[in-house]
């Protein structure tokens, strides 16, 4: 039932049961009031017929009957008059035949009142007349006419029943017509009340949907008014304090969206409440884990143990993990209370480039060191038999040529080992000034001209218009661009075409060296930057031919990232090697 119908029906009841019992109650009153009036004129009648009788000064022709029936015509009210032992000797409505078959009067109540108080009134059913009568009697004292006794006066209580009636009926329809006002005012009223709880139901609603801008129109004074505006007020307190929750919540998982370390914050129920960018990645979390139970996302049994640790409100070792997808990271959990309960928080950290880094540290100095013990043992043994004096000139001479060729090896891995080094120290300025590509090729194919004509190697240059100048460091890129084409004659066969080109592609130059080589298996293409890495140990190796440093690529690397480029290797469609230098266009 809406509010407008309960109050509408409300005020409808309550009127209707006021108008109920105010009906009866003043029917009722009216009702006595008009036989009370009733009775008083039928006495005072029946006092004017008693003196009118009194001063009769004798019965006329018709006798006492007669006298009956005068009076009764003025009074307007049946008169009877009874004798002192009770026969009726007139009555204005019965003729005088009709009067000796009258019963007798004596023990009438009003006659027996009139005799003993001189006044007698009475009410009852009339068999005569068949209806309700109001009588009023009086006794008499006439000298002419001694026999008489009483005077009384009857009057029917139909005109005092028509009477009321008319009375209720216009008291109906004066409260059917308050009844309706009353309705038309309830309704109206009800309608206003109604329009004004809608008005804050609808503002209410738009506060539940997010807006909280204050309504138009204030909501009144009285008590809704009051309680409309005390709500108001609550509500924009608490999306106040729910904006500031929010503000504090976004800053939180900005900072821990962008933190590196993975965090992950479990209930004291155990379902996950947060878990940041960094723990989903290194957990490798897909779809969002939160309000899930920790146990059905944290598959690694270590790091839920350390959960369960932590809600358990102990402090939990850190561990090292290694996780399946080749990721060292170090965990650490601590309860965290929340209230009375203990929740948990688990910080993960991601270790594997700290991990990487000291391998490629260890690495790098075992292969130094065995870098450096190869061509050392080979010279150590070619001097001492050279020291033993039993070889022939001719191997002497071949002895100290592989010497040579070992010393000078050590000096290149020495060279390119400080060079690095350099390169790491960030002590290497980089100039910046414009470079032809064309000069640079140039430059580069000149200083190794004369390996590529020991191997019949042709290169062809191709460098498209808008690649033709660079910003860099001539230089640096001279010594990275020399050990790609060194590299491109070493490894490619006598007779074959060496390519350089340069092309641009949007705002980047790309310069290319091309060969018709073997080229680098898919699986070393990404590390044949690492220092020290070379694809076919055996190729490099050997007491005759050292070979390379396995350093050059590590330098190319590191000089081409210093003009803020990028080196990359990749096979041609034809197979042989393409390394691709890209570089910012000026
Ligand atoms: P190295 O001194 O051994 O040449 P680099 O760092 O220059 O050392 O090269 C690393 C490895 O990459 C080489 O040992 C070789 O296996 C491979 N490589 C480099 N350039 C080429 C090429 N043009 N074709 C095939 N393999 C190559």
């Amino acid at each position: 039932m809406t509010f407008r119908t309960r109050s509408f029906l409300t005020a409808l009841v309550t009127a209707a049961v006021a108008l109920g019992v105010a009906l009866p109650l003043v029917s009722w009153n009216i009702r006595r009031s008009v036989i009370q009036r009733i009775e008083r004129d039928l006495i005072q009648q029946t006092r004017l017929t008693a003196q009118a009788l009194g001063r009769l000064p004798a019965p006329g022709p018709g006798g006492l009957d007669a006298e009956a029936d005068t009076l009764g015509a003025l009074v307007s009210a049946r008169v009877t008059l009874v004798a002192r032992d009770g026969s009726v000797l007139g009555d204005s409505e019965r003729s005088p035949e009709e009067l000796a078959a009258l019963e007798n009067h004596r023990t009438r109540p009003e006659i027996l009142r009139a005799g003993a108080d001189g006044l007698g009134t009475a009410r009852r059913y009339s068999t005569t007349l068949q209806t309700d009568m109001l009588y009023a009697a009086l006794p008499l004292r006439i000298p002419s006419a001694p026999e008489l006794a009483y005077v009384r006066l009857a009057l029917p209580v139909t005109e005092e029943r028509q009477y009321l009636a008319s009375i209720r009926l216009s008291a109906v329809a004066g409260a059917g017509a308050g009844l309706a006002t009353a309705l038309l005012l309830a309704w109206a009223g009800s309608m206003l009340l109604s329009q004004r709880v809608d008005a804050i139901a609808r503002v209410a609603r738009r506060y539940a949907a997010g807006d909280l801008s204050r309504p138009a129109r204030d909501y009144g004074t009285d008590e809704i008014g009051t309680v409309a505006r005390a709500l108001d007020a609550s509500i924009h307190d608490i999306g106040r304090r729910a904006a500031e929750l929010a503000t504090d919540r976004a800053r939180m998982e900005a900072i821990l969206g962008g933190m590196s370390e993975g965090v992950l914050v479990v209930n004291h129920q155990g379902e996950l409440q947060l878990v940041n960018t960094a723990a989903r990645r290194l957990l490798r979390l897909t779809e969002g884990p939160e309000g899930r139970h920790y146990m059905e996302i944290v598959r690694h049994p270590d790091i839920a143990a350390q959960v369960a640790t932590a809600l358990r409100g102990l402090t939990g070792e850190s561990l090292e993990l290694q996780l399946q997808h080749d990721l060292v990271i170090v965990t650490r959990s601590a309860p965290v209370a929340a209230g009375s309960r203990t929740g948990a928080v688990v910080v993960l950290h991601d270790i594997t480039d700290l991990r990487r880094a000291d391998r490629v540290r260890r690495d790098f100095v075992a292969n130094v060191s065995h870098e450096l013990r190869t061509p050392l043992t080979a010279v150590r043994g070619y001097v001492e038999a050279l020291l033993d004096g039993e070889t022939s000139s001719a191997d002497s001479r071949r002895f100290l040529e592989i010497i040579s060729r070992h010393t000078l090896r050590m000096e290149r891995l020495v060279r390119d080992l400080l060079r690095l080094a350099r390169l790491d120290a960030g002590q290497e300025r980089r100039e910046h000034v414009p470079c032809l590509v064309e000069a640079l090729f140039e430059g580069v194919e000149e200083e190794l001209e004369s390996s590529l004509d020991a191997r019949r190697q042709e290169v062809r240059r191709d460098i498209a218009e808008e690649a033709g100048t660079m910003y860099g460091d001539p230089a640096r890129l001279h010594d990275a661009f020399r050990n790609l084409l060194e590299n491109a004659i070493n490894y490619s066969p006598p007779g074959s075409t060496i390519g350089m080109a340069a092309r641009r592609a949007g705002s980047r130059v790309l310069l290319s060296v091309t060969d018709e080589g073997p080229g680098i298996p898919e699986a070393d293409l990404p590390r044949v930057f690492e220092r020290f890495y070379r694809v076919d140990k055996a190729r490099s190796r050997g007491e005759q031919d050292p070979g390379g440093t396995g350093l050059g690529l590590a330098i190319v690397k590191h000089l081409i990232e210093l003009h803020g480029g990028r080196v990359t290797a990749a096979n041609g469609p034809r197979g042989g090697a393409v390394f691709t230098v890209d570089l910012p266009a000026p």
